[in-house]
This record gives structure tokens, sequence and C-alpha cells, in this order.
């Protein structure tokens, strides 16, 4: 990731929708982000593009963000997540290409990474691929990660922020587990219509967004 294109997720990881810079805008303070990029090639970006061509009848692999989806990681190191959403091949799960990613990794300290652009779709959520941002956690547990005192203070400074700089509905954070719930869920392959995971259910979900929802806009 160099060049031209480091300027181009450098603007974009600062900016809000439209070029106003996140600074002027009425949103709380971004978080320290550091960002961490994953291999996202033409090859990949090509993948993408016709993964949504099939699941969503468009081919693109550019994101518009409507909605964020919090995950966990099941696993408790941050080096095999980013190793394992680096290496192209297809997924053990649903044997898809591209390799699943998500945007953002908090780790267990409470650091945030970005992994990926918001200007590009990432696999992490089945039928909201077009439209979610993501955010992993590294972790086992929905308890484990709100029992965390600094990975979810970040993950509540880095998801009001990322609400307030898109316009997004604190009723369009959700779970990955609420995902089939979700006002923007579409897929067009049958077999997966029903697809979702078990990691951040509605229980949990309801208090993360009661805290999220404790500081407004501006
Ligand atoms: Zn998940």
């Amino acid at each position: 990731m160099i060049g031209s294109l480091s300027a181009l997720l450098a603007a974009l990881s600062f900016a809000a929708p439209g070029g106003v810079p996140v600074a002027h805008a009425a949103a709380p303070k971004r978080p320290p982000i550091r960002h961490n990029w994953i291999p996202y090639g033409p090859k990949r970006k090509s993948e993408m593009a016709a993964y949504s061509k099939r699941h969503y009848g468009v081919r693109t692999n550019k994101l518009v963000p409507k909605v964020i989806v919090e995950h966990w990681t099941q696993s408790t190191d941050t080096a095999s997540v980013i190793s394992y959403f680096s290496h192209d091949v297809p997924d053990p799960e649903l044997h898809e290409l591209p390799i699943v990613c998500s945007h953002y990794l908090i780790d267990t300290r409470g650091r945030i990474l970005q992994l990926v652009p918001l200007g590009l779709m990432c696999r992490h959520t089945v039928g909201l691929n077009d439209h979610a941002i993501g955010i992993e956690h590294v972790g086992m547990s929905d308890r484990g990660v709100m029992g965390n005192h600094a990975q979810l203070t970040a993950s509540i400074r880095l998801t009001r922020f990322l609400r307030c700089s898109f316009h997004i509905q604190t009723r369009d954070i959700i779970g990955h587990n609420e995902s089939l719930k979700s006002r923007f869920h579409h897929e067009r392959v049958r077999a997966l219509r029903n697809q979702t995971h078990d990691d951040m259910k509605t229980s949990t979900m309801r208090r993360y967004r009661q805290i999220v929802a404790r500081q407004s806009c501006g």
C-alpha cells in the first residue's frame, strides 16, 4: 500500500462523508487509530466485486456505510487474526473469495487497528457486507468484550465516532448475531438467507447501544 493509494487511505480515515474534515464536524473526537493495512490489491478488489454481484446483484467493491456490526474473533491474540485476514484464500466456512476481513480490530488492551479503508467492502457479515462497517474485538465471548474496560471504552469511542461521521442511527449499530433482523439485510443466495453467527447477541447489544447513545453527535 504505497503512493497515491496510501494518500487516499489516509484521507478516508480522517474525513467525514463529503470530504468535511472530522475536526470541523459535529462528531465525537476521533480516537487513536493505528493503521495496519492488510493486503487488498487488484485481485482481492475484483473478487470482492464478484462477491457483491453474486450476493447483492451489483458488481462493486465500494462500501456504502449504513450499519456498524460488532464482532468478537474467537481468539486471544491479535496477530493470528491479522494473518488470517491477510491470506486471500477461500474461507473454510463458506468457501468463497475473497477471504473475510473487518475494517477495524480492537485488541484486549484497547488499541484500535484499522485494517481496511472504509471505501472498501469487507466480508464479515452475510447479508450486510455492502453496507456494514465491521469492528472485530479480540476475544472469546460477549461477556469477555463487555467486561474488558479498556477494550469496551475503545470500542464505544470508535463506534460513536463512526456513527456520527457517517450519520448512522443507533439502532443500526448491531451485533453479528442480530444481522438477520437488520433493516438493511439482503441476500440473493437462498442457502445463506438465514446465515448468521453467535457473536454479540441482542442482550449484549442492548447494553452496548445504551452506552453509545449517552453521547449525542453534537
Ligand atoms: Zn462475527
